[in-house]
């Protein structure tokens, strides 16, 4: 078989369309901002719109209504962001297939396949369309996707594979028959199309939140409507301080707030090659505390190359450049000749690999390690026969792969697999501790000349063999990985390499990248305890290797770190990675080589296989959950300020009036708060990002209830009560008398402007939970000085423009008035520098 031409593949794909699934229909934009119109809240202020009109206080009713109304188009407009940057991140995921045209295999994107074409699959390869199967060899599918049966099938030749599903094992070559919309699974996906995600954690943890929040306030509210009417006021008055108390304490722009900021984390990584799944996986990907890193490819480049090879005749020394395929070899010509039965075996094990030029360089097609000996061979001139023949393709728990052909059996694997099969052996332990120390990783090649008869299934094939050489290949560490490293120390991460590689390789390679730990251990996956909780103390320790690694150990080891109370980013990229992955609290798939069933278990796909990027997700993380606290901090802060006003008329029975209106409570929630939180939401990365251990755990804890409700709430409240109480008594009010209509408004629009200003320091203060404004300084949040600008300009919009100051009640301050008011900013920083003063001293910085 051939395949199609290039010429015709494009020719089909034009008159055909991609290989895509039509794209689901999202719901209406206008259905989706009806939704924010109707939800909980939304429901509970109509009805406060409602009650209000009816009780006679139609600017009220009014006031509430534009309330809910803008808020609805904010959450909308956030979350349509969001999603929208969601629906990019899945557009982002890679979706390669492998398929034979113009007579060699090439890898091609999913959407670019055609029916006729010649598609290859692997174990963990997605069949990306409907097929007939051509050549099978060991070929499982699993079709659980589409049939919801978990046990795999075997498709031999003449028989369908479905896209959607997923090869367990072997590998096959298939004809191509359907695409996209022509496909089964495009049948069931517009079955499902309506099925949402569940909601995520951190979607429910928030959830309670605000619902704790807002049932706090409808509470409070109530109490409030109780005490007027204790005190005699009318019914519609008491009413009114209800609902603004209970429209001051409900947070019902956090959600949306929140969602954005996720959002514009998972862009930002993604910018950085890191694409994550799901949007909370940015928050967990914060909170990790250990990370399990494989080797090849993360730590080091996967550009292999043979540089050695052992031989019972002697040592050969391979040059070359890359996968240049002329090179030279040197050694005793017996060892030459030797090697070169060797790159013969080694090549019929790697049929699928070869090399192409482009851009002026040899570039891999396939696993660079085949490909390496692929290279191998053509640096010494053998052309390996390509004759009928029965392949077992690598699989990481046999850890090697072999094939049956006319003059016997050919096997390419780990030496600790292969060598246990052969008869003759002598010097190879000792060669391979020699190749292993370099760093290289070691291959042992072995043959039988002769067909047994009976050769199904590998246990019969791959036996009675004859050890033919060691291949030592050479992979270098990727050049920044050192530098990632270290940062994962500075911020309290410990690292362990998990490996199915040799431990003298492995240990090797750690050495070299600096992830080896104080207590150099180096521990091998077979002699692991079986108990989880010994299993779990053995390996808390930094920097430790563990080789010669399963797939069912990794998951063993995710879950028993787990149980140490550690948040486990485990790597993977094998098709029997998926448990492990999908275990580990953040699963991370490589997105350049690893398999469909990986990247599909995964929370987290490094689109450039890099250890780097998985530092720099975490860094990302960690200060996205630390500006969804800066913007919680910066919201219950103004909560407390604006219920002062009605918790102090209240215990005064009404003696003290209330210093800010329903309306200017709104004002303050709708108008000049929300863009500062969003600005605080955008909050970079800092140096002190990867400094230390991250207090993870609920995200209002301690330091936010104490920052809010125990230092800038009371200081934003105090003062703000402070320059109303002075301008009242200025004016001539007393203690218990009612003041002055035009008093009033004075001294209200001074308490509000207080609020507004004090809000404005606040939002600098919420920039760093440790060090004072005077070392964060104002710069490096470019969006929160355009948010600060609007928040005054708003306030002036408040104050001065007809007849809001009227509607409010509040207008605009003397100018003693603004100086009081002004005060509100330094009594903030103040407040907030000494608690952190305060703070630092008593953990001891
Ligand atoms: P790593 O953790 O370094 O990626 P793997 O689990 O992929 O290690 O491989 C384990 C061992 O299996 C390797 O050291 C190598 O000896 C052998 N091996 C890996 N890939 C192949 C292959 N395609 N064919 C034969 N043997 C292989
Ligand atoms: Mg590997």
């Amino acid at each position: 078989m051939t395949g199609l031409t290039s010429a015709e593949a494009a020719r089909r794909l034009h008159d055909d369309g991609a290989n895509t699934l039509p794209k689901t229909k999202g719901r209406h934009p206008l259905l989706l901002l009806l939704e924010q119109l109707i939800h909980f809240f939304a429901l509970m202020l109509w009805a406060a719109t409602a009650l209000a009109y009816i009780a006679g206080m139609p600017v009220l009713s009014v006031a509430i209504a534009i309330v809910v109304v803008l808020n609805g188009v904010f959450a909308f407009a956030q979350e349509y962001r969001a999603d929208r940057a969601a629906q990019r991140l899945r557009d982002l995921m890679p979706a390669r297939a492998t398929v034979r045209r113009d007579g060699a295999p090439q890898v091609v994107d999913a959407s670019e396949l055609v029916v006729g074409d010649e598609l290859l699959l692997e174990a963990g390869d997605r069949v990306c369309a409907d097929g007939e199967v051509l050549t099978a060899a060991g070929f499982a599918v699993d079709e659980s996707m589409l049939t919801g049966e978990s046990v795999p099938v075997h498709p031999v030749a003449g028989e369908l594979v479905h896209a959607g599903t997923h090869v367990a094992e072997g590998e096959a070559a298939v004809l191509v028959n359907a695409t996209g919309p022509h496909t089964k699974l495009a049948g069931i996906a517009a079955l499902t199309q309506e099925a949402k995600p569940p909601p995520s954690p951190l979607a429910l943890q928030l959830h309670k939140v605000v619902m704790v929040v807002a049932l706090t306030a409808l509470a409070v509210g109530v109490l409030f409507f109780g005490v007027a009417l204790l005190l005699g006021l009318p019914a519609t008055q008491g009413f009114l301080f209800a609902v603004g108390v209970t429209v001051a304490l409900v947070p019902e722009g956090l959600l949306p707030t929140v969602t954005l900021s996720l959002a514009r984390a998972a862009q930002n990584m993604a910018s950085q090659h890191a694409l994550v799944r799901r949007l909370d996986a940015v928050e967990t990907l914060g909170a990790t505390t250990f990370i399990c890193t494989d080797k090849t490819g993360t730590l080091t480049r996967n550009e292999m190359s043979v540089v050695k090879v052992w031989t019972p005749a002697g040592e050969v020394a391979v040059h070359g450049d890359g996968y240049d395929p002329v090179g030279t070899v040197d050694g005793p010509p017996a060892a030459v000749d030797q090697v070169r039965a060797l790159a013969v075996s080694a090549k019929l094990c790697s049929p699928k690999a070869h090399v192409r030029r482009s851009e002026d360089r040899w570039q891999p097609v396939g696993d660079p390690m085949e490909v390496a000996l692929h290279v191998l061979a053509a640096r010494l001139d053998v052309d390996g026969p390509s004759a009928d023949s029965i392949r077992y393709p690598f699989d990481p728990r046999r850890r090697r792969s072999s094939v049956v052909d006319a003059d016997g059996v050919h096997v390419t694997g780990a030496p600790d697999s292969i060598l246990p099969l052969c008869a003759a052996r002598s010097g190879a332990a000792e060669a391979i501790a020699a190749l292993a120390k370099d760093g290289l990783r070691v291959l042992a090649v072995a043959r039988r000349p002769a067909r047994a008869g009976d050769e199904s299934g590998w246990q019969h094939a791959e036996r009675d063999l004859e050890l033919l050489g060691l291949v030592g290949l050479h992979d270098p560490p990727r050049h920044d990985v050192a530098g990632a490293i270290a940062s994962c120390r500075t911020a309290g991460i410990k690292l362990a390499m998990i490996t199915g590689d040799h431990p003298v390789t492995a240990r090797a390679i750690a050495e070299q990248v600096g992830l080896l730990g104080p207590d150099q251990l180096v521990l091998q996956g077979d002699q692991l305890p079986a108990d989880r909780d010994e299993l779990g103390r053995l390996l808390d320790h930094d920097g430790v290797v563990i080789a010669r690694v399963t797939p069912e150990d990794k998951l063993r080891i995710a879950v028993a770190l787990q149980h140490r109370g550690h948040v486990v980013a485990m790597t993977g990229d094998g098709v029997n990675d998926g448990p492990a992955l999908r275990a580990a609290d953040i699963g991370i798939a490589m997105g350049a080589s690893g398999t469909d069933v990986a990247r599909e278990a995964a929370d987290l796909v490094l689109l450039d296989d890099h250890f780097g990027t998985i530092v720099a997700a975490i860094e990302l993380g960690r200060a996205t959950f630390a500006n969804i606290r800066r913007f919680l901090t910066y919201h219950l802060t103004d909560n407390v300020a604006e219920l002062t006003p009605f918790v102090i008329w209240a215990l005064s029975g009404g003696s003290i009036p209330l210093a800010i209106s329903v309306l200017q409570v709104l004002a303050l929630d709708i108008g000049t708060d929300l863009l500062p939180a969003l600005a605080l939401g955008a909050e970079r990365p800092n140096e002190h990002t990867m400094r230390g251990k991250l207090r993870t755990g609920s995200l209002i804890d301690k330091t936010v209830v104490r920052r809010a409700f125990g230092v800038l709430g009371p200081a934003e409240a105090v003062m703000s009560m402070a320059a109303f109480l002075i301008v009242l008594h200025l004016g001539g009010w007393r203690f218990g008398q009612t003041p002055d209509t035009a008093l009033l408004a004075v001294a209200s629009g001074t308490a509000f402007t207080a609020i507004v200003l004090g809000q404005l320091a606040n939002a600098y203060a919420c920039r760093s939970v440790s060090r004072p404004v005077t070392k964060t300084g104002v710069r490096g949040n470019r969006l929160l000085g355009y948010a600060v600008a609007f928040e005054l300009a708003v306030l002036g919009i408040f104050l001065f423009l007809p007849p809001l100051p009227d509607l409010l009640g509040g207008h605009a301050p003397s100018p003693l008035g603004w100086l009081l008011a002004l005060a509100a900013i330094p009594a903030v920083l103040l407040a907030d520098a000494a608690s952190k003063a305060v703070g630092r001293r008593l953990i001891g910085r």
